[in-house]
């Protein structure tokens, strides 16, 4: 397990940014990871996680909150809109909010139940037209819309274009949210992580050098 090793390379990634040790938090990516592997993380201690799937969250989650309390499990893949109400069940914060369809039926959730998950932004910094996300030129406009809806808005939250140098991106994602008076920056990935705390990262999504590598779903 390479818990303690990516535990070890956060810490040390903080101090050598100068930031201080704990500023960066773990989100050990789950999807689709056999249940021991997922068990023994939880048993070392583990408690905050990323999952892509509302279905396979509402699957594996609700027992092992049970087993092992003070868990958190945070939304990291695109999350449609009819899937909205399970998913502020399911979460503690969702990653992906990125058009205002999905803001408003989350908002409107959380007026009527009273709570609501954590919202980070999906900014598009590559502008790839695969990817999900918010157009860089158009976040200044989404942030101040998701504010007057009274959501509880965290950061901002980015995957960089596989083939790129990640720093750009992360370096564009920290000014965006700088500029929006946002503190929460949600990106970095296995093979990116310290780049990402040294731009500012605050939350790190790490699954496979936890895990191991995730064999496709059938
Ligand atoms: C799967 C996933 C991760 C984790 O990826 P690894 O390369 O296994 O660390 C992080 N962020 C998002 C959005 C993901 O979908």
């Amino acid at each position: 397990m390479g818990l303690d090793e990516i535990r070890a390379r956060i810490a040390a990634a903080e101090a050598a940014a100068g930031r201080a040790s704990g500023s960066v938090k773990l989100i050990a990516v789950s999807k689709i990871q056999p249940a021991e592997r997922v068990e023994a993380v939880l048993e070392a201690g583990q408690r905050l996680f990323g999952e892509n799937y509302v279905q396979e969250t509402a699957a594996k989650w609700p027992a092992w909150r049970e087993r092992f309390p003070g868990c958190e499990v945070h939304m990291i893949g695109p999350l449609q809109t009819n899937k909205a109400k399970q998913a502020v069940e399911l979460f503690e914060a969702i990653h992906t909010v990125d058009r205002p369809s999905l803001a408003e039926k989350l908002a409107r959730m959380a007026q009527s139940r009273g709570v609501s998950p954590g919202v980070f932004v999906q900014v598009n910094t590559g502008e790839e037209p695969q990817k999900a996300g918010v157009l860089p030129g158009m976040v200044d406009e989404f942030v101040a819309a998701v504010r007057m809806m009274d959501l509880p808005l965290l950061g901002l939250m980015c995957i960089p274009p596989d083939a790129e140098d990640p720093a750009p991106h992360f370096a564009m994602l920290a000014q965006m949210a700088a500029r929006n008076g946002l503190s929460g920056l949600s990106m970095g990935m296995s093979g990116d992580f310290e780049t990402a705390i040294a731009h500012g990262a605050t939350h790190v999504r790490v699954g496979s050098a936890i895990f191991g590598a995730r064999t496709p779903r059938a």
